[in-house]
């Protein structure tokens, strides 16, 4: 549970600042409904918990989706129907029994039509303290307005192979790039051929810098979410910060696609330049 959004959650717990209403934007759903029931194991566990406790019936009830304060709500089909978050809202009208909370998890939020939505708002608008929930999605535009704007936001990729530490100096070099790309967007291709290529030369090396470039637009994307602040060593690129954030989402899926693809053979100085031409296409 290193995970810096959701130790920030857990800080806001200890200091009863606690929000109702979660949405959280993701490209892996297994791995955050994961860490969700981690979180939601640490509030509610009545021992003092530790990671993987085991000890405590609560904890391996929430485990084993056996908890009957523990809903977690899929599509039917193509949506999320009203009958659902009807047997939901159902379900908790008593005050939990075992647990702290009365806890929902909405997977793939932007299922949620008008009419499930509707009824979904009374659990966000009149919250009441022992009731939290959680919208998982796997990118927050597609999730209906009325829901979003209710929530407290926050993000969380994954890249496959795990991430790594970067030094000061990878950081250094994949600033300066990411300068050329945003701000000398047409001299960024030579760039590429006079200076990138020249350092990145085989494959780990590539897949290593892209992984450093999505380090840092997701410090960027989580700083305007408010998750995070934006690291001292990226303040040259605070000016990014001031773009959409929808528009720092897709530049992080490029990243995304483009590490994925690097499981392939690739040829380097395409990806090089296919990174620049995509960025290039969005605000
Ligand atoms: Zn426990």
């Amino acid at each position: 549970m290193d995970n810096n959004v959701f130790q920030e959650l857990i800080q806001e717990f200890h200091e009863n600042k606690l929000a109702h209403a979660f949405l959280l934007e993701t490209n892996d759903k297994d791995k955050s409904y994961q860490l969700i029931l981690e979180f939601l194991k640490r509030i509610n566990c009545p021992e003092k918990y530790e990671d993987g406790c085991s000890k405590c019936n609560l904890c391996h009830l929430i485990s084993s989706k056996a908890l009957p304060s523990l809903i977690t709500v899929y599509p039917d089909g193509i949506n999320i129907k009203k009958e659902q978050i009807l047997s939901l809202k159902k379900a908790f009208q008593t005050k939990p029994v075992f647990s702290k909370y009365n806890m929902y998890i909405i997977m793939d939020a932007e299922k949620l039509n008008a009419s499930s939505a509707n009824t979904m708002l009374k659990f966000i608008e009149e919250p009441e303290e022992h009731i939290i929930g959680f919208f998982v999605a796997d990118n927050k535009e597609n999730v209906i307005d009325t829901i979003k704007s209710r929530c407290q936001i926050f993000a969380n990729f994954y890249v496959k192979n795990g991430e790594e530490e970067f030094s000061n100096e990878q950081f250094e070099k994949a600033i300066q790039y990411i300068l050329e790309v945003e701000t000398a967007h047409d001299a960024a291709l030579l760039y590429n051929k006079d200076v990138l290529s020249l350092e990145i030369k085989d494959k780990n090396t590539c897949v290593l810098f892209f992984k450093t470039m999505l380090f840092i637009y997701q410090n960027i994307y989580y700083s305007m979410l408010g998750t995070e602040e934006l690291k001292e060593l990226f303040s040259s690129l605070q000016f990014l910060t001031k773009k959409k954030e929808s528009n720092i989402f897709k530049r992080i899926q490029i990243i995304l696609k483009i590490l994925d693809d690097l499981n392939y053979n690739l040829n380097i100085s395409l990806v090089l330049d296919r990174f620049v031409l995509e960025v290039g296409d969005i605000e």
